[in-house]
């Protein structure tokens, strides 16, 4: 079982803080994550984009993605094709 350390002015104090803050995020994100988890992301809530990467001189190495994004859960995530797309253009 740790010791409780109170919090100490100066450098230490603001240290224990930035680590009070540190912990919060970890937690809120992963809360984050399983609220986004959850969602289904309805087609008439989802949008997205096209985006490329093309004019490389070997054209092989040209690629095309879909940035996806959901309304509800602000979540965000990215396909490698721009095929089966569904949802609302950008
Ligand atoms: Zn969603």
């Amino acid at each position: 079982m740790p010791i409780y350390t109170p919090p100490v002015p100066g450098r230490r104090g603001r240290q224990y803080k930035a680590q009070i803050l540190t912990d919060k995020i970890v937690a809120l994100k992963a809360e984050l994550a399983v609220h986004q988890e959850k969602c289904r992301h309805p087609e008439r809530h989802r949008t997205y984009k096209y985006r490329s990467n093309t004019g490389n001189y070997d054209p092989t190495q040209d690629f095309y993605w879909t940035e996806y994004h959901c309304e509800l859960c602000l979540r965000q995530w990215t396909t490698n094709d721009q095929r089966n797309v569904v949802g609302r253009k950008m």
